[in-house]
């Protein structure tokens, strides 16, 4: 069922156009005039469709066809301009206003019906693409495995985050993670369950984050934790609650369970960073991690004395 507009001034016709429009399975919504169906077309969920009487009080048909159409959109609705005028020139102003159909009065009630369903037709094969189109954006920024930011993702974000943090005064803390032992892992368990681990790795940090803090696969066993707007104790609890989460988590591997832990480099910004700087700090931080025994978090002391 779909939801169709009528916006037409004319009390009977607009009752007959309701309920027909009713008989062939759509669902109307009316205007009385041209100011009452733009208040229509730009509330949410507005109708996709719409009956545009030419002639109406306060804005007529032509008006509101160029307003419905000014702001560009992914899913434009489908415009039937319905009027007694039917010169040329008329057609020709009602398509050029950004009508995608033009019908006469009188109508022919089956012509106006086919002209109906071929908007229809319009309407789900734009919105089929424009899901595709999402499907695939949503396939090209994030991990298969994971379904976490990917690589390209989460860097992208990272460029914006110090474009952001070099125009404010906020902290901006880069956490770059590294599972320890992972090949451990893969070796003792199979392939498979290492997998898994990574699965139930990032589930485990999804809830522990804010809503503005953004988890990305950097690679491998790697991910990068933005944690923007912090302070500097909240940013350490952050990272110290995730790295204590993963090592207080039994993963599933194989038929029996087994532990995991992380290490975890953590920089913050200074406004001489750019990308690859940030990076290399989160990751010499890594190293210090790694070296001082692994499940641990350090921050990059340097930082703010560079
Ligand atoms: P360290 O504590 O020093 O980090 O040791 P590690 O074993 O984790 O480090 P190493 O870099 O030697 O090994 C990383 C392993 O991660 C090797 C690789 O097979 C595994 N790995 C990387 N990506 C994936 C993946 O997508 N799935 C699985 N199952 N394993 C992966
Ligand atoms: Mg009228
Ligand atoms: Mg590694
Ligand atoms: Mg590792």
């Amino acid at each position: 069922m779909m939801d169709i507009l009528i916006a037409e001034d004319d009390m009977t016709s607009r009752h007959i156009l309701k309920s027909i429009v009713k008989k062939w399975g759509f669902i109307p919504v009316t205007a009385v005039n041209g100011k009452d169906a733009w208040q229509v077309m730009r509330s949410q969920d507005a109708p996709r469709l719409a009956i545009v009487d030419w002639q109406m009080p306060e804005m007529d048909g032509i008006e509101l066809c160029r307003k419905i159409r000014s702001p560009k959109t992914n899913d434009p609705a489908y415009l039937i301009i319905l009027t007694s005028r039917d010169r040329k020139k008329d057609i020709v102003d009602a398509l050029n206003a950004g009508a995608n159909d033009f019908v006469s009065k009188p109508y022919n009630t089956e012509e106006l019906r086919a002209r109906l369903n071929v908007g229809r037709r319009m309407l789900m094969l734009q919105s089929d693409l424009a899901n595709a189109y999402k499907a695939l954006e949503h396939e090209a920024m994030h991990d298969q495995l994971t379904g976490v930011y990917n690589r390209k993702a989460i860097l992208n974000i990272l460029q914006k985050e110090i474009t952001r943090a070099g125009q404010g005064d906020q902290i901006l803390l880069l956490g770059m993670c590294d599972l320890d032992y992972f090949k451990q892992v893969n070796d003792t368990y199979g392939h498979q369950a290492g997998d898994s681990v990574l699965k139930k790795f990032t589930q485990t940090l999804g809830p522990i984050l804010r809503e503005k803090d953004r988890l990305g696969r950097y690679g491998g066993e790697e991910f990068l934790v933005i944690v923007p707007d912090c302070g500097h104790i909240q940013g350490f609890d952050l990272f110290e609650t995730m790295r204590r989460h993963i090592a207080e988590t039994l993963f599933p591997a194989g038929n029996t369970q087994i532990r995991i832990t992380v290490s975890i480099g953590v920089a913050r910004y200074d406004d001489r960073d750019d990308v690859d700087s940030f990076l290399a700090r989160a990751d010499a931080t890594l190293y210090h991690a790694k070296q001082g025994g692994r499940n641990r978090v350090i921050f990059n002391q340097d930082a703010a004395s560079r």
